[in-house]
């Protein structure tokens, strides 16, 4: 098959679209990925062809404080994704996209091109979407306003016609007949209300690394690993409120993953127990540590208990916080938040988890049932017994 796969450019995104896509070529398909020129290496070492967005191939969406810098360039990404489908739609058998890129729909409609969509995320509906939109940006929260909601879908979509009359129904309402989404169905709140049409594969986790040697070897049995993710970095006092929980413990180590935004020249002294990086081989560091101090993100939480970490989610946005009542229902983990985050809660809920044998065992259900899931090739073959149907 001659694939077409797009996304907006965002790590948590595209990260594990760029492990169906390997897995596609290695099927003996033809793939090519629409993004921005950051992603352009990646894409090629998945084996799959790179196509810049049409007319805008160096765009980046850059985040301050937790924000697009630019709230109106970074709506142009939906309009960019859309165009570029447009141009070079014509030469595929199907398009797969990512939910958030939901103006790929309409444009493979106007290409006559069969759709597969893909959750990096929970799967949303009507019903969930309230609980993923929680959010302290003033620009989401606009979003529960109708006049607003239609305003704001304006802004994004200008002209492209769209299948409903917003961008949130457009993710609610608009079904292709494979949706595939990348956690277990028993991480997924109420998974018996999607139809058929979803599949719970679980999370893609393949080789990622980006050339850094971390020194394991010298460090304590204990490895807690602290990151916020790729957005919403920028917390130089959580970041010592972390140095001070856990600087010096005896038999830890802390590996901190801070941003490539952050000035770590502002954190101060570095304890002798902590290795902090601007940005870290995640899923190597997952393997070597027991305790995830994280954000939420849930690629985040996907890798780390696939690798059987222990959690303490600090949601910041989104669905960040969805996942983190979820982590915390399930007995994965605890969750803070970040506004009453100090140095002594972080150490007496880390010394809780570590305590905790019912966490431990839980955890350790959920590895096997993440290693188990086999998320790749169960997308390769969901996306290959669907196209033979039609
Ligand atoms: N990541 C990484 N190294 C880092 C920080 C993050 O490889 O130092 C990766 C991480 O493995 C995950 C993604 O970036 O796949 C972050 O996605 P997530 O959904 O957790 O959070 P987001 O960055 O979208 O908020």
């Amino acid at each position: 098959m001659n694939i077409l796969m797009v996304n907006v450019p965002f790590s948590g995104h595209v990260n594990p679209t760029l492990i169906l896509a390997q897995k596609l070529v290695e099927s003996g398909h033809r793939v090519s990925y629409i993004l921005t020129n950051r992603w352009k290496d990646r894409i090629e070492e998945a084996g799959a062809t790179f196509i810049p967005y049409r007319n805008a191939a160096d765009y980046e969406i850059v985040f301050k404080n937790g924000k697009p810098r630019n709230f109106l360039h970074a709506l142009k990404a939906w309009k960019y994704v859309y165009n570029t489908i447009l141009e070079v739609g014509d030469k595929y058998d199907l398009l797969i996209y990512e939910f958030f890129s939901f103006t790929a729909f309409s444009a493979a409609q106007k290409r006559n091109l069969k759709t597969v969509r893909l959750f990096s995320t929970f799967a949303v509906s009507r019903e969930n979407i309230g609980s993923i939109l929680v959010s302290k940006n003033k620009e989401i929260n606009l979003l529960k306003n109708q006049f607003l909601l239609k305003a704001v879908t304006g802004l994004i979509c200008g002209k492209i016609p769209l299948v409903t009359s917003n961008i949130l129904t457009e993710i609610t309402d608009v079904t292709p007949d494979l949706n595939l989404v990348f956690t277990i169905k028993e991480f997924q709140e109420d998974s018996p209300s999607f139809s058929d049409k979803f599949h719970f594969v679980g999370p893609l986790i393949g080789k990622r690394s980006n050339g850094l040697v971390i020194p394991f070897q010298e460090m304590e049995k204990s490895i807690i690993y602290v990151s916020l993710g790729t957005l919403q970095n920028q917390n130089i006092g959580f970041y010592k409120n972390c140095m001070e929980a856990f600087g010096e413990k005896s038999g830890v180590s802390v590996i901190m993953s801070v941003g490539t935004n952050t000035d770590i020249a502002k954190l101060g002294t570095i304890p002798a127990n902590f290795y902090v990086y601007p940005f870290v081989p995640q899923l190597e560091v997952l393997k070597h540590s027991a305790l995830f101090i994280t954000h939420g993100g849930m690629n985040s939480v996907n890798e780390g208990l696939f690798y059987g970490n222990a959690l303490m989610v600090i949601p910041l946005d989104l669905d960040q916080f969805a996942v983190a009542d979820r982590v915390a229902k399930m007995g994965l983990g605890v969750m803070l938040e970040m506004d009453k985050v100090t140095p002594e809660l972080l150490r007496t809920q880390a010394d809780r988890i570590w305590a905790n044998a019912e966490i431990t065992e839980n955890v350790s259900i959920m590895r096997e049932l993440l290693q188990f899931s086999d998320g790749a090739n169960k997308a390769v073959d969901l996306i290959e017994q669907e196209c033979k149907l039609t």
